[in-house]
């Protein structure tokens, strides 16, 4: 099967979808390798050593002959899905519930496409979790923000000058980004609560060293583990619980999300408001709106003393061990759909059906 990895165009896309190790491991299992030249420069992975891996370097316009497979991390741009040729397999986070015109798109086109966010959450399809391998990047990076905006120190320190407090920090949405951030913040030596709807996580919370704040609101849980979207009076009375207790904390890190919804809005202006100035918010959920009323999606604002991180896309702020992680759960897919390098779709399997969100064969409609 030959394979390309072209260079992301999507805006502060740093990520690469394969990397030179990945690449090196595929050859020898039947995989032929295009890397479009530049793709793995701003992850740390220049030219030379994709060539030095196997793989063939191609200019933008050439890079996609001959190719049957084509690895990105974003969602091709339209001029992008113009160059695929019908029968090509796609795979990527291409945001099959919020972009239908996109995928209606590659529809058309006769693309085969494979969303990474859509691969079941099953055992078996572990290592091809490309949502989770990500949120444990942005949750990791998250907390480093708000160490870096905070003009406190996170751990308690004792010294010939007196003691300096912890900071004190709250993590709302402990899914597998909030998990990575408590025990971020536990490292670098804060003291850390965190709330999720999710009554299940206290455990899992308190097993990472952090206390479980009771906000006394107990959402629904779908099959898949995620959260139901909460009814408008629980969410009225989460931001009360919020506002309350909001002003206890130093920092807060929000990460909560309900699939293929905008973000929930759990921090109104008037508990920012409530905070001490030099306090932070690191928003992660800005890439789908915000937790918190007054993010700016993009953006770092201050509000009243309080500085606010919207910032967007933040696995791609490590942009390295982000593709390191993401190539590896790319190329369990890859494996998956065509094992030793010959293309084998097979819509009966979980997995590939699952994952499949456009160009899947009439007969096989899900
Ligand atoms: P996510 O990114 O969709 O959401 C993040 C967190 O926000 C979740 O824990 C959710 O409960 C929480 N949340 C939603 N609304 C909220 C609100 N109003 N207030 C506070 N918190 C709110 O979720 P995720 O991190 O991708 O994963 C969630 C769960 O999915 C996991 O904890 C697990 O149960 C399951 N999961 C399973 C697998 C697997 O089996 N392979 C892998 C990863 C995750």
């Amino acid at each position: 099967m030959r394979v390309c990895v072209p260079r992301e165009s999507g805006p502060g896309e740093h990520r690469v979808a394969l990397t030179p190790e990945t690449i090196a491991r595929l050859g020898k299992a039947g995989f032929e390798f295009v890397v479009e030249r530049g793709a793995g420069v701003l992850a740390g992975f220049p030219d030379d050593v994709y060539e030095n891996a196997g793989a063939r370097l191609a200019h933008r316009g050439e890079h996609l002959e001959g190719a049957e497979g084509v690895m990105r991390v974003g969602r091709p741009s339209t001029e992008e899905i113009e160059a695929l040729a019908a029968g090509t397999v796609l795979v990527g986070f291409l945001q099959p519930l919020t972009d239908t015109e996109g995928i209606a798109r590659l529809e058309q086109r006769g693309v085969v496409a494979f969303a990474m966010e859509s691969i079941p959450r099953i055992t078996r399809a572990q290592s091809m979790d490309a949502l989770s391998s990500q949120a444990t990047v942005a949750g990791y990076k998250g907390v480093l923000l708000a160490a870096d905006r905070s003009p406190k120190l996170f751990p308690m320190l004792m010294t010939a000058a007196g003691t300096i407090a912890p900071a004190r920090v709250l993590v709302l949405g402990a899914g597998v980004a909030g998990l990575q951030a408590i025990a971020t913040a536990r490292r670098l030596g804060a003291v850390v609560s965190a709330f999720d709807v999710r009554p299940a996580v206290a455990e899992q919370v308190e097993s990472l060293g952090a206390s479980f704040l009771d906000l006394e609101i107990r959402g629904e849980e779908t099959e898949g583990g995620y959260a139901r979207e909460l009814t408008p009076e629980q969410q009225e009375a989460q931001q009360r619980a919020l506002e309350e207790r909001i002003p206890d904390f130093d920092v807060v890190v929000t990460t909560a999300a309900v699939p293929g919804r905008p973000a929930p809005r759990l921090i109104p202006a008037s508990a920012v408001e409530s905070m001490r100035p030099g306090s932070v918010i690191v928003d992660l959920a800005a890439d789908t709106g915000g937790n918190c009323e007054l993010t700016s999606p993009g953006h770092e604002i201050a509000h009243a003393g309080v500085t606010i991180v919207g910032l967007t896309n933040v696995p791609s702020l490590m942009p390295q061990d982000a593709s390191r992680l993401y190539a590896r759960n790319v190329v369990a897919l890859l494996e998956h759909l065509a094992p030793g390098g010959e293309l084998m779709l097979d819509f009966t399997d979980e997995i590939t059906s699952g994952a499949c969100v456009a160009g899947r064969p009439k007969e096989t409609a899900a």
